[in-house]
């Protein structure tokens, strides 16, 4: 009783911070400083990994400069928000519209790269969050693309409705099932926790007549606290996402590839930052360290 009456304001204190200074609370809880794991040399809280992936509005909202990742598969995002367009003959598959606000921002990033947003035939999602996919309704409003989804985020994605506009799904996906547009073939792998229908998409990517696995990873960060069925759904993601052929990992929130620093080293000529198979589990070994610290403190 008199923790919760000590805890409240300090939650209410770090929710409006968190707010003052931008952060954009996705989930709608101010997630906790504490545990701290260090992976790699590098420690993490649940805030400040938050912190990592959303930065400020400004971030959330200003374009990263376009660019191609490798093959045809580009970044059209913003700082801290992902979007890939993978262009085909038959149309342009787009991931992620991440906030409604963001929609056309994109859209000018899909033409500063050459290609006309109205191609885009099929829209796809990491998982049901508004930084992801509320922006759905407007990209399919924008282009008339076929909204694919996960069977597991369907309701979730229901509920995100900005504006009061229906979240369009044209088509429910199960684990495995493959999305096909113009000779590509996208995997959608169920890799629950975060959502219910989190799906890190794979496909291959040819570049330089080489063929490349790539990996759109969806969010590993676990909500708080970790309940039985999330804590069954991780170790079964975490053991699904390591088994999955990996040449290029790509994620939801740059951070999570360290995206900027790759794109610095972007030159004519040199081998592609993007391509790092020796770290295509790096956010995943932190989620996971994360998610045992976070289990080991709800146990005590
Ligand atoms: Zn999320």
């Amino acid at each position: 009783m008199s923790l919760a009456f000590a805890t409240k304001p300090a939650a209410i204190l770090l929710a409006c911070a968190l707010i003052a200074g931008g952060i954009g609370l996705a989930q709608g809880t101010a997630p906790a400083d504490s545990p701290s794991v260090t992976v790699r040399g590098q420690t993490y809280t649940p805030r400040s990994i938050l912190a990592r992936n959303m930065g400020t509005d400004e971030d959330q909202t200003t374009a990263f400069p376009p660019h191609r990742v490798i093959g045809n598969v580009y970044y059209v995002g913003t700082r801290t928000l992902s979007s890939y367009l993978i262009t085909t003959p038959a149309g342009h598959i787009l991931i992620n519209s991440t906030y409604e606000r963001n929609v056309r921002t994109i859209a000018a990033s899909v033409a500063q790269l050459g290609f006309t947003f109205a191609d885009v035939k099929i829209l796809l999602g990491t998982h049901a969050h508004g930084d992801h996919q509320e922006g759905d309704a407007l990209v399919k409003e924008l282009t008339g693309a076929q909204v694919m989804a996960m069977e597991e985020d369907v309701p979730a994605l229901r509920a995100i409705m900005p504006g009061g506009k229906a979240h369009p799904v044209d088509r429910v996906l199960h684990d495995g099932e493959t999305v096909r547009l113009g000779g590509i073939s996208l995997v959608a792998h169920l890799t629950a926790g975060h959502t219910r229908g989190c799906t890190t998409w794979t496909m291959k990517a040819t570049d330089n007549r080489r063929s490349y696995d790539v990996v759109f990873a969806c969010s590993y960060r676990a909500p708080a606290p970790v309940t039985p069925a999330i804590e069954a759904e991780f170790a079964r993601t975490f053991e699904v996402i390591r088994s999955l052929p990996c040449d290029v990992p790509l994620g939801d929130h740059p951070a999570q590839y360290d995206m900027a620093a790759k794109f610095a080293r972007l030159e004519p000529g040199a081998p592609d930052p993007f391509i790092d198979p020796g770290h295509c589990w790096d956010e995943a070994e932190i989620q996971q360290a994360m998610l045992t610290a976070q289990l080991q403190s709800q146990r005590k």
